[in-house]
């Protein structure tokens, strides 16, 4: 199979195209589809694996074909990841995915100042990523609108959890809208990462590498 068995808009398959990316890897042969189609994602994999286009495609193909006129741009794809490092390469994937279809991405994290992010915040973005401590202070410096989240991905949740950052998550995920699709990665299962897929995941479709 390849990409264009997903039906994906053109302009991320021009993409995917000028990327030089042929064939889908096992994690998105798996899961670009029933998250195009709006399903949940539980995905057991490691970096490396292409996991970041198994999430970005179908959520940006959705963006591109469900344009949505709003006051600025409120986030409708948020991602929170466990590093700065991390989340800087995701929002590179989005952007090189996205080039085709006018999307504004931004990333927050800590560890540098927080008043260019609160002034980007105020601005706007499509798709969000976030390491999950920096943008719980954005949310109680009233900085953040996340009313409109059509789409929440957890990367790396099991690193999010080893970082301490499961308090930031229990006060975030319950201020995203409840109907909204989810799409939940980890390198590893134990049980304490289960428990907390089984809580924000609704009837998910099991993916692993
Ligand atoms: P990831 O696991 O998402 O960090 O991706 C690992 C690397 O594989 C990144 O450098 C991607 O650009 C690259 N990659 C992802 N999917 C494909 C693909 N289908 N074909 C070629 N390279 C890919």
């Amino acid at each position: 199979k390849d990409f264009n068995s997903f039906d994906l808009a053109a302009p991320l398959l021009k993409a995917l195209e000028e990327a030089g990316y042929t064939t889908p890897t096992p994690i998105q042969q798996q899961a670009i589809k029933p998250a195009a189609e709006g399903r949940d994602i539980l995905g057991i994999a490691q970096t490396g694996t292409g996991k970041t286009a198994a999430f970005a495609l179908p959520l940006l193909d959705r963006i591109a074909r469900n344009r949505i006129a709003r006051p600025g741009h409120s986030t409708r794809v948020l991602v929170l990841a466990p590093t700065r490092e991390l989340a800087n390469q995701i929002a590179e994937s989005f952007r090189t995915y996205g080039a085709g279809i006018h999307i504004k991405v931004e990333t927050v994290f800590g560890g540098v100042p927080i008043n260019r992010q609160i002034r980007a915040m105020k601005a706007g973005a499509d798709v969000l990523v976030a390491t999950p401590g920096r943008l719980m202070d954005l949310i109680d410096q009233g900085a953040m609108t996340l009313s409109k989240v059509e789409a929440l991905v957890l990367d790396e949740a099991d690193q999010m959890l080893d970082l301490g950052f499961i308090h930031a998550l229990r006060k975030i995920v319950p201020m995203l809208p409840k109907t909204r699709q989810t799409l939940f990665f980890s390198a590893t299962m134990p049980k304490s990462i289960a428990d907390l897929a089984a809580v924000y995941l609704t009837n998910p479709v099991k993916v692993s590498v």
